[in-house]
């Protein structure tokens, strides 16, 4: 496993090597959701890198990109035995340089949902993507499910901006009791973590009502809103029954529906979202 930090050294390590290339984007503080996607991407490209970098243009100015969780030792530890072909852990410094003042906007996608609530962030995501594929030229590129709206806005950039590269989405990797994998999950006390299945637990009550043949995107809301208000740790964001790709909410679902939802467990923000089909 070769590391690379400035660009130029990963260039030298990339163009080595022969064959299909896949990227696994990360921001470190590795846990099992973000290994499932390196198997994955094994399975399917001659090589793998994975990038570490947490992104600070992503970030709000009261969010946690101070606090953030960063261990670079661990992180490699972990991705060696893996197979990964090269890791590169770039610097703000070669990836916002002096003067830096090109950004990538997808705008209609980025609106809604976590656009709403941070203002900037999906700006920060699609641009440090888009400098990731510009430096490092892979075939194709893995991300979580857990963060759908990202896969939406990315999906979108790509289209929009002609990138050759293919975009797979991995499943969200799940704790025994249902909570999504995050390096946010850390900030947790044990209160907290008890009380953090309810974003599972509420994706659970409308999915159960849409197995049972509800498609009135009012009552899948409902369904979510009514398990959190249970939960007197937990502040709701937004919950959302919405159309995959576009994120308009749905009255009626057709097809599919991304069930969705941000929610504040006492000073930490989760994530977390099921895709429905008929
Ligand atoms: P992050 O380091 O949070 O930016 O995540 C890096 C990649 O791992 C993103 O594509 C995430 O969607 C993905 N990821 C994060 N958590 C999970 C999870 N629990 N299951 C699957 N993928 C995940």
């Amino acid at each position: 496993m070769q590391t690379a930090i400035s660009i130029p050294d990963l260039r030298r390590i990339r163009t080595q090597l022969k064959g299909t290339f896949g990227l696994v984007p990360t921001m470190g503080a590795l846990h099992d959701g973000h290994l499932s996607l390196i198997p994955r991407a094994l399975a399917e490209c001659d090589h793998v890198g994975v990038s570490i970098f947490v992104n600070p243009t992503q970030f709000g100015p009261n969010e946690d990109f101070e606090r953030y969780p960063r261990d670079l030792a661990r992180d490699l530890k972990l991705l060696e035995p893996l197979g990964v072909d090269v890791v590169w852990t770039p610097t703000p410094e070669s990836l916002y340089p002096a003067g830096f003042q090109t950004w990538v906007t997808v705008e209609e996608t980025s609106r809604p949902l976590e656009g709403e609530h941070r203002p900037g962030h999906f700006r920060g995501v699609a641009t440090v993507v888009a400098k990731l594929f510009n430096a490092v030229g892979p075939d194709r590129a893995y991300f979580g499910q857990k963060d759908a709206q990202q896969v939406a806005v990315i999906k979108r950039m790509v289209r929009d901006l002609n990138f050759p590269v293919e975009i797979v989405v991995c499943p969200t990797k799940r704790e025994s009791d249902g909570l999504a994998m995050s390096s946010r999950n850390v900030y947790l006390n044990q209160a907290e973590r008890q009380c953090a299945t309810v974003l599972f637990r509420a994706l659970s009550a409308a999915k159960k009502i849409y197995d049972q043949g509800e498609r009135n995107g009012v009552r899948l809301r409902e369904a979510m809103l009514m398990t959190i208000a249970h939960e007197p740790l937990a502040r709701v964001e937004y919950v959302s029954a919405a159309d995959p790709d576009s994120l308009g909410e749905l009255d009626k679902v057709e097809d599919r529906v991304l069930l969705s939802l941000a929610v504040r467990i006492g000073r930490t923000r989760l994530i977390d979202n099921f895709l429905l089909s008929q």
